[in-house]
């Protein structure tokens, strides 16, 4: 075994991972990246297919980044942000909001995802409180949601494998069934139907808003829940809903904003206008920490009082708004402009999507899906009877020893297979890992399945 990965595994305890798989199945030690690839330190590259956690957002080694942390580190690398401002989080907030959905005016920065929801819980909580309405304080989610994996980001997540074991300490909270078409909680068929699986939601809200402080969403796609894309519709009538019931809908961008749906924002899609955004992932193109939650004057002006009426928020994390993570976040949003991100990749998405309905036909694909720069496929044993395959035959492991050996970084969600692309894709790129992929997962390409 390598030297570095033996004092990889003397010293680290890498995430999600169980570590005694690692014996057999080290991590790969990546010594630099451009592009769409990461090289490890033999120099084999891999394809970047998931985007590093859907984060990566122009490629790996962009210059233009590079070089905006670069210079922010030779002037200001991080001050406290409470007393104190840069002009690097000032130009960002401003950005953030002129390219926000409309009434997103207000921009409460942190470092990662899962603060960033933390933080739109607490503040639709504290809304109400100051508001004078104490009874709202519980949140509905959807079944499959991912938020985070903070206790908070947990309790208003799906129960699944990774979350069960904490269960006990999460907070109570309601949940309503997702909009899962491929297996429709209400029975019906995507093409005749009228989201009636919205039905159960709206019970909720009617009976419950009282004691309802928020919704909380990721907009058209359950990401980490299984890539499970959903209706326009859903997201629309979510957003009527709750305004009928008096609920705030906090909208949960991290892994579909800056871009990955083929919009800025995948709200954008339904044209709707959430109380709350959360934001982190791409916002900094993947190349610092950095998370951001939007809200509305409305809300801003619940807690803006006299000190002594106690309606401060009092919350904040060290790095709120790192100097070096706004400026890379600032040379990102550049990019997409200079480049003309957004407009090139609509031009490639088509050729992914069509690549990708060509999985239809496999022997194991129960279901293929996608939006923007996403697409999946949900494996299953039995395609007329939608019978998953039994989690001990560790399908996912499988093929993601496959997908290394072909470079390819294919890390299935269970049994579903996923790509998650950069923007900045090319399309002999997207023509090659679409094949490879196929081959991985097609029976020819030796499932033993
Ligand atoms: C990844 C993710 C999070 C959590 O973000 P972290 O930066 O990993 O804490 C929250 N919500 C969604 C929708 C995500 O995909």
């Amino acid at each position: 075994m390598d030297k570095w990965i033996k004092k990889d595994l003397k010293y680290v305890w890498h995430p999600y991972t169980q570590m005694k798989d690692c014996r057999a199945l080290p991590p790969v030690l990546i010594e630099r990246a451009k592009g769409f690839k990461l090289y490890d330190a033999a120099g084999k590259y891999y394809y970047d297919t998931i985007s590093s956690w859907w984060c990566n957002v122009h490629g790996h080694n962009h210059p233009k980044i590079k070089e905006a942390i670069k210079k922010q580190a030779d002037s200001l690398e991080h001050v406290l942000f409470a007393g104190f401002t840069h002009k690097p989080a000032i130009l960002l907030a401003e950005k953030l909001v002129s390219i926000a959905p409309e009434g997103l005016r207000k921009v409460f920065f942190s470092d990662n995802g899962s603060t960033s929801v933390e933080i739109a819980l607490k503040l639709s909580f504290q809304y109400w409180n100051n508001t004078g309405k104490k009874r709202k304080k519980r949140f509905i989610s959807l079944d499959h949601a991912y938020h985070g994996d903070t206790i908070g980001g947990m309790s208003v997540s799906g129960v699944d494998l990774f979350n069960e074991v904490f269960s006990p300490l999460f907070f109570p909270s309601y949940k309503a069934p997702s909009p899962y078409c491929y297996r429709c909680p209400v029975n019906k068929k995507r093409s005749s139907c009228t989201v009636q699986c919205i039905d159960h939601l709206e019970n909720l809200l009617r009976n419950k808003q009282d004691e309802i402080a928020a919704l909380i969403l990721e907009p058209l796609i359950l990401a980490a829940g299984g890539m499970i894309v959903y209706p326009v519709e859903y997201l629309k009538k979510a957003r009527k809903l709750t305004k009928k019931y008096g609920v705030h809908l906090i909208l949960d961008e991290v892994a579909t904003g800056f871009g990955r749906t083929g919009k800025m924002f995948a709200s954008e899609y339904a044209g709707v206008r959430p109380d709350f955004m959360c934001i982190s992932k791409g916002i900094t193109a993947g190349y610092m920490p950095l998370g951001a939650t939007l809200t509305t004057d409305k809300v801003y002006k619940a807690f803006y009082s006299d000190h002594e009426k106690r309606k401060t928020f009092y919350h904040g994390h060290t790095y709120t708004a790192n100097p070096l993570a706004c400026a890379a976040a600032l040379a990102s949003l550049d990019v997409f402009k200079e480049e003309d991100t957004l407009k090139k990749a609509n031009e490639l998405i088509p050729v992914f999507h069509k690549g990708i309905e060509g999985f239809r036909g496999l022997p194991f694909a129960g279901d293929v899906r996608y939006i923007g720069m996403i697409g999946a496929i949900e494996l299953v044993r039995n395609k007329k009877t939608k019978r998953p395959f039994d989690p001990r035959e560790r399908i996912g492991v499988k093929i993601y020893r496959k997908g290394l050996k072909r470079n390819l970084i294919l890390r299935p969600l269970g049994d579903i297979v996923y790509l998650f692309l950069p923007l900045s894709v090319k399309r002999k790129e997207i023509d090659y890992v679409l094949g490879e992929t196929y081959d991985i997962i097609s029976s020819g390409g030796g499932l033993n399945v």
